[in-house]
């Protein structure tokens, strides 16, 4: 265990940053420039989550400078266990609205309640322990298989943090076989200095990581490319698993991942547009059922080309 918890230390800022980065790695720049640390309050809570979350987000509005208002009055709420998706045009405020729940920003107006709890009034720790990720692209220490899968859940006061455990929440993720593969396997080097993951390879070392971290909270961002079809299919269909009994607030580019969601909620320059079911959507005839046209066309088009299924956003 010391192997975990001697690096965890050091990387206390990486992992920091990491989180802060949360959706788009694109950004972290930007991102980690910003600095807004958030504090907690002086009479900070734990959030205990013991049966399932529930989410509330009550008419939050969100600026990131001061003046212009990039979440415009949003309320929403996802029961416990339901999976709520948000889907819309690059830009909308989906990023924006995982960022605001993880705690990486305060509302500017209204409230995000984890059960009942405003989470500027959670301590951040028992904020993120409730909370998994599984971001877009994920990003992995340069250090060992073994610490990779295993930070989230030793920054989560080292449960389940046994050898079978990791190599079980490994075999769930599909990436077991892959590790045994390399040099040293659970202890060889990833990363920068160490062995190449492709993406997929590390999407799935993030999903092992969030398996063995276990949180009542799932908070997934669809990858937008990177993945085949294959890999992306397994993926999926893991991390559909995955949000069986959890909380779980999903972006989706492609809409064909999130038909099953409880509501999807379709947001448009910060403000949700449409709201319900993939069928009742599809009903209405209105964004959703314009933007889901707009790639099954794309689908047909790209399949005939060979690409990818396009993306919304
Ligand atoms: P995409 O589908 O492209 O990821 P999105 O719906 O997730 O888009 P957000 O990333 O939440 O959208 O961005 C919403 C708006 O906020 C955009 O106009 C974006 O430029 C702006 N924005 C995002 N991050 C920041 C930031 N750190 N500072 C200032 N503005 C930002």
């Amino acid at each position: 265990l010391n192997q975990i918890y001697t690096p965890l230390n050091q990387v206390a800022s990486l992992y920091r940053d990491t989180m802060r980065n949360l959706v788009d790695t694109e950004q972290l720049a930007d991102l980690l420039n910003e600095e807004k640390d958030i504090v907690d309050r002086p009479d900070s809570k734990e959030l205990v989550v013991a049966e399932g979350a529930k989410i509330e987000f009550d008419n939050v509005k969100f600026s990131y400078d001061g003046k212009k208002d990039i979440i415009k009055g949003i309320s929403f709420s996802i029961e416990p266990g339901q999976s709520v998706a948000l889907v819309g045009p690059s830009g909308g405020g989906k990023s924006t609205i995982m960022r605001l729940l993880y705690r990486f920003y305060d509302v500017t107006e209204g409230s995000i309640k984890v059960n009942g709890l405003d989470i500027r009034d959670a301590s951040q720790t028992s904020l993120r322990r409730a909370i998994g990720l599984v971001p877009q692209e994920s990003v992995l220490f340069n250090e060992t298989v073994r610490f990779n899968i295993a930070y989230a859940a030793a920054h989560n006061g080292g449960v389940n943090l046994t050898e079978e455990a990791i190599i079980e929440a490994a075999k769930s993720a599909a990436i077991h076989d892959k590790i045994m593969t390399f040099p040293a396997q659970y202890e060889t080097r990833v990363g920068e200095r160490g062995q190449r993951l492709s993406g997929g390879e590390k999407q799935r070392v993030a999903i092992a990581r969030v398996i063995l971290k276990n949180p009542p909270v799932l908070l997934l961002d669809e990858a937008t490319s990177a993945l085949d079809t294959t890999n992306e299919r397994a993926i999926q269909a893991r991390l559909r698993e995955l949000s069986q009994g959890r909380t779980t607030l999903a972006i989706a580019h492609r809409l064909s991942t999130i038909v099953d969601s409880d509501i999807i909620h379709c947001l448009d320059e910060g403000e949700i547009v449409e709201s319900g079911s993939h069928s009742e959507l599809l009903a209405k005839g209105g964004v959703y059922a314009e933007l889901w046209q707009k790639q099954i066309e794309g689908q047909e088009g790209g399949l005939a080309s060979g690409a990818a299924t396009p993306k919304t956003g």
